[in-house]
């Protein structure tokens, strides 16, 4: 049993979340966020009510048992809160340092109603760093064994993989990329979410028998039909994700110092840019990220630690409406990320030189509703300009349309893959999608947990012979 503390307390509060010094942060692409020592851990377990309707797991889109996990951790037993976790969440150590859980799990705790909500990621980060096993028992499809091919090894990719390979199907997982993880591998920089994580959570993966072949382009060096005509896969899960950038259409997008956030994410965090790699990198002194998501606060913040003098924020709705994570916001602000916000951007100006200048903005104002997020519209000559000379833009992604062009008959809306519902079923037999590439661009539990409501479905596919060729 663990021992009892005699700190005194106010259990109404959790209990602090350890994080490095943002100066000395700023400056390198260490982790921010640290774990909770084994102290802290206990402390913060013991705040749980094991509510008998646990509303933290209903806010979980994979449906984690948390009062469960907690309770073992509050037990000191790291392993059995991991095994607790594993068992509905395949990449524990991922999601319990990226995930929203202030909109989710910790969004529903009851602690909340009264004072803060159980810090649900943080003890989910222990038991994934404490409880997970040193060594994954590994697995080897049987020789009759169905074979899949999932296109794309984000996290919609691995977890339908990771599924498929334990209820016993041979997978083979085709990423474009030369590194497997999607936006894990490409998109989250290290001081979030570090390199070795992922790999680590990526080698369990393979080590349950699962082959990723990297470098392979489906469209390109090989299409969907081949794969189920001609290599004799009987299924195919589309985890494309949604990696095509968006841009405003604004005059000036077309200066050689902008680029899209995911070219900045790419060229730093996959080729290494300024850090050893050859991939050349533009750097601006005073950068201006435009847009207020995940994306635009991984850039704005990796422009800090590359060594840009002045980071901006640049968006057009108000602080409410920010989409990023509460906590990388406060952790980009305490880094000296400066946010313009209610700022719509009309145009990026350029000197004598056509290198940009600043960005011509409008202050905007809260509009009616239209159901969704709170509207803003600009005011009508509040012209001013954000000097800055490079822009990232962070406005959002789309799927890339390479697979739809090249698979005949695969029904998309509006660039997204059509399904007929959790099963991830597409307008072709056989081929099922999830993930980014179907919802558009969201969250890495929500691409989870389509990417295991598909290896469910396909499973059920594969039991019913009639539909293998
Ligand atoms: P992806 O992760 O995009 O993976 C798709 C994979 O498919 C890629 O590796 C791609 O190279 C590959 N691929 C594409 N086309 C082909 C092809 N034709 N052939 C072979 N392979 C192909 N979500 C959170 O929950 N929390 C966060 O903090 C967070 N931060 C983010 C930060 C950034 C910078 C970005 C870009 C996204 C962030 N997200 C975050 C969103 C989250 O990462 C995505 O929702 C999630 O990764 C989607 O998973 P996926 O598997 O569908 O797609
Ligand atoms: Fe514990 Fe909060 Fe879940 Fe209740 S809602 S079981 S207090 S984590």
């Amino acid at each position: 049993m663990p021992e009892k503390t005699e700190i005194k307390r106010d259990m109404m509060k959790r209990i602090p979340l350890p994080e490095r010094d943002a100066a000395i942060r700023r400056t390198d692409f260490s982790e921010v966020a640290l774990n909770y020592t084994r102290e802290e851990m206990l402390l913060e377990a013991e705040r749980c009510l094991h509510c008998p309707t646990a509303p933290c797991s209903k806010g979980c889109p994979v449906g984690i048992d948390i009062p469960g996990f907690i309770g073992k951790l509050a037990a000191d037993d790291a392993k059995g809160a991991y095994e607790i976790i594993r068992s509905a969440n395949a990449l524990p150590a991922v999601t319990s340092r990226v995930c929203p859980q202030e909109c989710q799990c910790e969004g529903k705790c009851v602690r909340g109603k009264k004072g803060e909500a159980l810090a649900i990621g943080r003890l989910e980060r222990y038991a994934a760093d404490h409880g997970a096993p040193a060594e994954v028992a590994p697995l080897t499809a049987p020789a009759d064994a169905p074979k899949v091919a999932v296109i794309g090894s984000g996290p919609a990719g691995l977890t339908c993989a990771a599924e498929l390979a334990e209820k016993g199907c041979a997978v083979t997982v085709f990423e474009a990329l030369h590194r497997a993880g999607g936006v894990l591998a490409y998109g989250i920089p290290s001081f979030r979410l570090p390199k070795e994580v992922t790999e680590k959570e990526i080698a369990a993966v393979e080590a349950r028998g699962v082959d990723i072949q990297t470098n392979v382009v489906i469209g390109r060096s090989i299409t969907v039909a081949e794969l189920l005509e001609e290599e004799g896969y009987q299924a195919v899960f589309l985890g494309s994700g949604a990696g095509l950038p968006r841009f405003a259409g604004i005059p000036g997008e077309n200066l050689p110092q902008v680029c899209s956030a995911n070219e900045f994410l790419t060229r730093v965090n996959l080729m290494h840019a300024r850090s050893g790699g050859e991939t050349p990198l533009y750097l601006g002194k005073k950068v201006a990220v435009v847009g207020a998501g995940n994306v635009a606060m991984d850039a704005a913040r990796c422009a800090v630690r590359l060594g840009a003098e002045e980071v901006m924020v640049v968006y057009r709705r108000g602080a409410e409406e920010v989409p990023a994570r509460a906590e990388e916001v406060h952790h980009a602000k305490q880094e000296g990320v400066v946010f313009h916000l209610q700022s719509a951007p009309q145009e990026i100006l350029a000197d004598e030189n056509g290198a940009v200048a600043g960005i011509k903005c409008l202050h905007t104002e809260p509009a009616e509703s239209d159901g969704g997020r709170r509207a803003y519209v600009p005011v009508e000559g509040s012209e001013f300009v954000i000097d800055c000379d490079m822009v990232i833009v962070a406005i959002g992604t789309t799927p890339n349309p390479l697979i739809p062009a090249t698979t005949p008959g695969l029904a998309t809306n509006r660039g997204c893959i059509v399904t007929g519902g959790e099963a991830g079923d597409t307008s072709l037999p056989g081929v099922f999608a999830g993930g980014d590439a179907v919802s558009g661009a969201a969250t890495v539990i929500l691409a989870m947990g389509a990417g295991k409501n598909a290896a469910n479905a396909i499973w059920e596919y594969l039991q019913n012979k009639e539909h293998i060729r």
